[in-house]
């Protein structure tokens, strides 16, 4: 276990000459606020909260942390589902809130350059009038940062990719004090490591990003939300395989189980009622109105071969949005319905053509061990979340073994022990597993960026 150097009445002069008396709080409604997030880890709080609102302050402030030997955690908005921004070991807890600029806008290249703290949602309002939005983007209110930091992705990722597909460059803080950027606005890059890609998914334990140039994609102009039941888990899988192998414009092809359906269904707040049946959540993209009734014609009919036991398709902008709505608050819902509960919530992902198999795989293994687990997944990626609520330490033991056994399964079937939620806290036991002699490269690589360990310490490794 790592030891740092406690926060001292020195350090926050220190601090406060870096950053501004203004930008520098012991205040333990603001320790509080940041020490934790949306998992069901348990919560640290930092000893001194600081906001950098300069890439400058951010190379000091690290800098400083490094030679001072204190542990220093980024944040940007704090809604990981990992515990990824946790300061586990106190210290310094350096928020990217009010590093929130949109530096330029390029919308002849579909690119923009922003701060680390800008959130996506304001991003893509600044966007919205030049057609154009930033396609990774999840059900909570995150920082580009934090996005970029934890390889994020979400339901469009099956046609837009991860975050690590939506970048192009990264202006980058090192714990020496250096600035450094990497990659450029060519949209192809083939100079040298590529250091961006590095960063990203790092979960701010090489570098603390500063800025980026991400890239943008076109708002569709003709989209339709489809949502279809099936009997059987394999019966709805083999329809995504389909609608992938016939190569149709597929924005999501989300998966939920019949219990997380009927959940739905009863959540007064959801607004949506579902048959209980294994379901997908689907949404189409075409060139024009005709194209899109030829597209739904086309996904009805690969779910009349799957033998869908129902479908339903809707061009009508707020139908659509109200089902959305409804899945990406599905976390929510689950918080409060089991407001008196942590949630544990799996990430797993594997090859599309054993994802049938791993939902019937967990499916099982809830039973066995007489778990209540929810499942929605993004199918289209094969990635797959079950979230299980848990009271008490004897439900957190089985919650925990049943993930355990879930990622040992998902490797054998050559997947991930996390598709999008990063490493966190909860994924770091199965690193050596996962990834065997490459974890020992990854530790030399953190220890070259990072040689005191100071940088969100406790997560990855
Ligand atoms: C309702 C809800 C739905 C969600 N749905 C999805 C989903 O579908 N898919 C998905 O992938 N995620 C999902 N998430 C999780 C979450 O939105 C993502 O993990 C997101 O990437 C976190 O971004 P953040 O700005 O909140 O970062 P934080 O949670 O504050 O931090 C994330 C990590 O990055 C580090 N960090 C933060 N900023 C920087 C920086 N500038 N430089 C370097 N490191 C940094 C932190 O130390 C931490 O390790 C969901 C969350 C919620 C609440």
């Amino acid at each position: 276990m790592p030891t740092f150097n406690r926060v001292t009445a020195e350090t926050i002069t220190v601090l406060q000459n870096i950053v501004g008396d203004e930008n520098v709080s012991i205040r333990e409604h603001d320790r509080k606020s940041h020490s934790v997030d949306v998992s069901g880890h348990e919560p640290h709080i930092s000893e001194v909260v600081v906001w950098a609102s300069t890439p400058e302050h951010v190379a000091k402030t690290l800098k400083f942390a490094s030679d001072a030997n204190i542990a220093i955690t980024p944040w940007g908005a704090g809604t990981s589902v990992e515990g990824n921004p946790i300061p586990v070991y106190g210290g310094i807890l350096l928020s990217m809130a009010r590093l929130n600029k949109i530096i330029a806008l390029y919308p002849n290249d579909l690119q923009a350059t922003v701060q680390a703290g800008v959130k996506f949602r304001e991003l893509n309002e600044k966007l919205a009038p030049h057609g154009l939005f930033f396609a990774c983007n999840t059900g909570g209110d995150a920082t580009i940062g934090g996005l970029l930091a934890n390889n994020a992705a979400g339901p469009k990722a099956v046609k837009y990719g991860a975050a690590k597909d939506n970048v192009l460059s990264l202006q980058v803080a090192l714990t020496n004090g250096e600035l450094i950027t990497c990659g450029s606005r060519s949209i192809k890059q083939s100079s040298g490591y590529d250091l961006t890609h590095l960063f990203v998914g790092s979960e701010g334990t090489l570098g603390v990003i500063t800025s980026a140039t991400v890239k943008l994609v076109p708002i569709p102009q003709h989209i339709c939300a489809i949502v279809a039941n099936f009997s059987t888990v394999q019966s709805a899988i083999n329809t995504v395989i389909s609608i992938k192998h016939n190569g149709l414009d597929a924005g999501a092809l989300e998966f939920m189980d019949a219990d997380f359906a009927r959940f739905l269904t009863h959540s007064e707040s959801s607004g949506v009622s579902l048959e209980p049946y294994p379901t997908l959540f689907m949404e189409f993209y075409a060139g024009d109105a005709d194209g899109l009734q030829a597209c739904i014609r086309a996904v009805q009919s690969i779910c009349v071969q799957n033998a869908a036991i129902s479908f339903s398709s809707t061009t009508n902008d707020v139908e659509r949005d109200k089902l959305w709505a409804a899945r990406y608050a599905a976390y929510t819902y689950c918080q409060t319905v089991f407001a008196d509960h942590h949630l544990l919530t799996t990430d797993t992902a594997v090859p599309i053509s054993t994802y049938a198999t791993l939902v019937q795989y967990i499916e099982r293994d809830l039973k066995q061990r007489g778990l209540v687990g929810f499942m929605l997944g993004h199918a289209g990626d094969g990635n797959m979340h079950v979230i299980l609520p848990y009271a008490n330490d004897d439900e957190k033991r089985a919650v925990y073994a049943f993930n355990a056994a879930l990622v040992e399964f998902s490797l054998e079937l050559g997947g991930t022990a996390t598709g999008e939620h990063g490493v966190g806290i909860g994924k770091r036991e199965f690193m050596r597993l996962e990834h065997g002699l490459a974890f020992d490269v990854m530790y030399r690589l953190k220890q070259m960026f990072d040689p005191k360990g100071v940088l969100n310490p406790g997560k990855v490794f």
